[in-house]
Parts: C-alpha cells; structure tokens; sequence
C-alpha cells in the first residue's frame, strides 16, 4: 500500500485528491493547520473523513515539515497548502510569499534529506502566466505574474524544476488552470456567485457585488484536475504539465449560465462600474458592480493549451462549462433550501 501525503487536504483539491487517492487504496495522511479555516467539512461532504488520517502542519515553519516528512516516509507528497486568494496576497504579499513560495522550498528540502525518492507534486498555477504572453498559454509560454500570489508561485515552481535538475527528484509541477466545484471557496468569484444567486432566490440577500466581470478564464472541474495531479506522480519522468479545458469565459457569462439555471431572465445594461442586471420578470436589480473588487493588478484572459497532457498522460477534462455552472448552482440551490 503506497502512502500519500496531502498539504492543504482540508482545501478543495485537498479533499477530491484524497477521495481520487483512497479509490486507488492509498493510505492518505492529510496535512492541516491547527487552526484550520473550514475544518473537515469538504472531507465530510465526500464522506471520506474517517478514512484520512489527519497530521498537523504549519507551512511557514520548517521544523515540522522536516519532522513529519522523515518520520513519514511517504512515497508520494502533494504539496496543495497555500494562501490561494489572489486578492488576499495584495493585502498580505509577505505571509502569501511564506506559503506559497518558501514552503516549497522547504518541502523540497525536506525531502532531499530525508527521503530523496519520494514523488513530489507542486500546485503550480495559470496565474504565474498573468499578463499573457501568447494565446493560449502551454508549458512554454512564458510567465509574467500579475500578482504577489503569482510571483510566489513563480518561485515554487522554479524551486521544484531546479530540485528535479539538480538532484535528481521526481518533482512535478503541475500548472493549472482554475478549477472549481461545489467544494470551491466562498471568496471566490464562481462559488460567490452561485452562493448568492442561491441567497437571492431563498430571499436571504438581494444583490450580487461583483468587481470585473469582463476577465476571462478557463474554468474546469477540480474532480477532473485531481486526476490529472496524480497522472502527473506516476509519469515515469517528472515534467511540467498544463492542465486546462482549452476554453475561456467572461465572469459575466458565468454569472449568465449560473442565473439561468435559478429562473432568472437577466437584462444587462451600462459599462464598467455602472454595469447592472435586472431580472426582467421582477425588473429588480440582480447583479451590480462595486470597484471594491477591482484588483490593483488584473490577469485579463487565461485559456490553457492542455495538449501535452493529452498527449503524455492521457488526461483531459470532462466536464464542460455549462456543466459546471448547473453542478455548482444546485448544489448552492439545495445547500440555501435545507437552511
Ligand atoms: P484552497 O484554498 O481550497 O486550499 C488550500 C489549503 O491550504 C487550505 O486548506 C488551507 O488551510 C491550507 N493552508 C493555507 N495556509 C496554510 C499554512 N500556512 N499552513 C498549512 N496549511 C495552509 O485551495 P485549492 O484546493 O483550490 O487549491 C489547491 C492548491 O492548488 C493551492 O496551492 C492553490 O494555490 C493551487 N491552485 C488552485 C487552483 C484552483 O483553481 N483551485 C488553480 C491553480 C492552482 P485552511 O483550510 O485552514 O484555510
Ligand atoms: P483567480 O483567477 O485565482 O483570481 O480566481 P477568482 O475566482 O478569485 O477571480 C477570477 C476573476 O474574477 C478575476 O479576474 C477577478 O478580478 C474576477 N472577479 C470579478 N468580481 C469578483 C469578485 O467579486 N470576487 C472574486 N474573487 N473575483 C472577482
């Protein structure tokens, strides 16, 4: 039986991948902080939290990183613990660059003293391509972070290409593109929008605040990206992978799909911040714009090229963006009926 070791495994990807590694008869150790912001609730909701043994750890501190790591022996590390809002890294660049980026170095390190043939995974990101350089971005595009979450990032990523060229490791980067499901953060804007919708239709809240809604991404499923994680850790040769759908979508047509599936008939009007919706059967106001969440720096178009991936791993995605609107609205429509 192979062991597993998952940072951040109380996150969204955390608890699919557990779910994904358990199937395959995994023993999975989770990674978590003491003060845990969601707690087990997403290990809950895949009814796997008593099959995860579950390890404290605080990433900014590399004694009980090195301690866990060498007492472990895991043959495989995912290494998913981060502070991922990017929104979050402007008012904290110093902490987001102690997580996101530090902490792989000393995973990394960790590993190269204790247990150089365990498999690493670094949750690298299409936020590292920022202000993109080509359309759509591959493994050789290059980067140009628009964000302190994705210059941390950057140096994780570089961090785990240069411990694989150095010394050798099976250390895989994996950039992905945003993911989302059910599971996915409140804070960010696809889970806000169908957790509102929701609030809206229950009559719990009234209006959806949004910031730039004209920035494209390319939204897949999180189920479908665990899978592409693993495929990564059993490559014989550690690489770089993209992982994306190949298709991007504005935050408006998000909202768009999302709203259909709740019965509202959405009109847009204005530009900018004087962009609004009213649903045109109450002529009541749905979705409006605060500048509050507008970015200092944006990341305006990101759309992967996931052919390398394809082509080495097998791997593609399987849910469509319609899809995952529908699946992330009723599950957001059933969560605000059983309130
Ligand atoms: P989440 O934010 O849902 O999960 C991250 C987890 O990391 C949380 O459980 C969090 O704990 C934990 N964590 C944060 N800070 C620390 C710390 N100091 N010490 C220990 N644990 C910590 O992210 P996702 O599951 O969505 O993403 C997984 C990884 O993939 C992240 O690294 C993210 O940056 C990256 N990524 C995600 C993408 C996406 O679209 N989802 C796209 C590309 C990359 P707590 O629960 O206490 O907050
Ligand atoms: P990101 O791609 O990792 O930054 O994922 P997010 O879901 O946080 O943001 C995706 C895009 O939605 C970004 O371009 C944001 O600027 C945009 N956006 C517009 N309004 C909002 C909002 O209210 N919240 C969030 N999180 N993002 C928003």
């Amino acid at each position: 039986m192979k062991t597993a070791l998952i940072t951040g495994i109380y996150g969204q990807d955390g608890a699919y991948l557990a779910a994904h590694l358990l199937k395959q008869g995994y023993r999975v150790v989770g990674a978590a902080r003491r003060s845990a912001a969601h707690g087990d609730s997403r290990l809950v909701e895949l009814g796997i939290e008593k099959d995860v043994e579950i390890k404290t750890i605080e990433l900014t501190e590399s004694s009980n990183i090195t301690h866990l790591i060498k007492q472990l022996q895991p043959d495989e590390i995912y290494n998913l613990g981060a502070q991922s809002f990017v929104a979050e890294s402007f008012a904290c660049p110093e902490y987001t660059a102690n997580v996101d980026a530090l902490a792989v170095l000393r995973i990394l390190e960790a590993i190269r003293a204790h247990c150089p043939e365990t498999r690493f995974y670094q949750a690298s990101t299409s936020e590292m391509f920022g202000k993109v350089q080509a359309i759509p971005q591959s493994e050789t595009t290059p980067f140009y972070p628009r964000s302190p979450y994705g210059v941390a990032k950057l140096f994780g990523h570089w961090s785990t290409v240069n411990h694989r060229e150095s010394y050798g490791m099976h250390a895989t980067s994996g950039i992905l593109f945003n993911h989302e499901s059910p599971l996915r953060g409140p804070e960010f804007v696809t889970r806000k929008i169908t957790k509102t919708l929701a609030s809206i239709r229950q009559g719990d809240a009234t209006v959806l605040k949004l910031g730039n809604m004209d920035a494209k991404r390319d939204w897949g499923f999180a189920g479908d990206y665990v899978v592409g994680m693993w495929l990564m850790v059993q490559a014989q040769e550690a690489d770089d992978f993209v992982l994306a759908t190949g298709q991007t979508h504005t935050v408006r047509e998000f909202v768009s799909a999302a709203a259909s599936v709740c019965e509202f008939d959405l009109e847009w009007s204005g530009t900018g911040p004087a962009e609004k919706a009213i649903d045109r059967k109450t002529g009541k106001t749905i979705v409006a714009v605060n500048p509050e969440f507008y970015r200092p720096a944006e990341v305006d178009l990101l759309i992967g090229d996931p052919s390398k991936a394809k082509a080495k791993l097998g791997w593609q995605a399987t849910v469509t963006f319609k899809q995952l609107s529908e699946m992330m609205m009723m599950a957001d429509l059933k969560r605000a009926a059983k309130k």
